[in-house]
């Protein structure tokens, strides 16, 4: 073994100069991102139709696709989750270097987290948007709404997708609808599997909340109003048998309960989403009011 006396060098240095740069303040120290134990809850991975499975947490969803050409990862939840999503797609015969492709909804934390891993550890190619690319590429940095709140080990985009385009693979068409508002590059994505011999066009619909957000006259996104707006009306259009969302909860399903739930529609879901919405945006509109009165 090879010792170095470098670090006791640097140590002695430090210790016989503490006042150097006494008058500086210290740098920031790292926030750690916080959750629910529900987000960090494994399950047992479950079948949501022939070819599709749900291999997320309780409460954080992450889809795996199986088709003839490899399997495809819709989502990943936490950071923290790759080991167990790795595990996940073992148990269900998918070795890593079958995972071809890697979709996902929002670039936060909570869903995003463990994209980097996986691409690591699989090779598989990362599709998004030019919108999420940047914030993947950023770790979550510079969030329009969060700051530097939300770190998560940088990802790189393989493939940018435009919207209504599609990606194939073994025959099963994924499409990506851009529903944006959570974050500007917010995407929902459906395709077709079977159940029982019969088709079932499923979305993956992603989240439509608005938390904490400034919906008026925030100078970092202005038309954020708008845009919600335009992703309640693409939601209620989507081909959507089966919903699922990024939230599992928020969709309907209790997966601490139960595999086999009564989900929302992908109407229903947009409808209650834009009723939050609109109180939220009734609220600040009040309070900006109150203001200049
Ligand atoms: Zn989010």
């Amino acid at each position: 073994m090879r010792l170095s006396a470098a670090p006791f060098v640097l140590l002695t240095a430090l210790v016989l100069s503490p006042s150097l740069h006494a008058a500086q303040p210290l740098l920031p120290e790292a926030t750690a991102y916080t959750s629910r134990d529900s987000w960090r809850q494994p399950i047992a991975p479950f079948a949501l139709a022939d070819r599709t499975w749900y291999i997320g947490t309780e409460g954080l969803g992450a889809v795996l696709v199986k088709t003839d050409a490899g399997a495809v990862l819709i989502d990943g939840g936490l950071p923290q989750a790759a080991d167990m999503l790795l595990a996940n797609m073992r148990q269900l015969g998918v070795a890593p270097s079958a995972l071809k492709l890697i979709v996902h909804s929002h670039a936060h934390i909570d869903h995003a987290g463990p994209i980097a891993a996986i691409q690591r550890a699989t090779g598989a190619r990362l599709v998004t948007n030019a919108e999420s690319a940047v914030l993947l590429q950023r770790g979550g940095f510079d969030d329009l709404h969060f700051g530097d709140d939300m770190l998560f080990p940088p990802a790189h985009a393989d493939r940018i997708v435009m919207d209504g385009e599609v990606v194939e693979l073994g025959g099963i068409a994924f499409t990506v609808h851009f529903t944006p508002g959570h974050t500007p590059g917010s995407m929902s994505w459906t395709w077709t599997d079977t159940k029982n011999g019969k088709p079932v066009r499923i979305a993956y619909v992603d989240s439509l909340s608005a938390p904490g957000y400034t919906l008026i006259d925030n100078p970092r996104q202005p038309r954020i109003v708008d845009d919600y707006r335009r992703a309640f009306a693409v939601v209620r259009t989507l081909p959507c048998d089966l919903l699922l969302t990024p939230h599992p909860d928020a969709s309907g399903w209790k997966l601490g309960e139960s595999n086999t739930p009564t989900t929302l529609t992908c109407r229903a879901y947009a409808d209650r989403a834009e009723s939050a919405f609109d109180n939220t945006l009734r609220e600040q509109r009040d309070t900006a009011a109150k203001g200049k009165r």
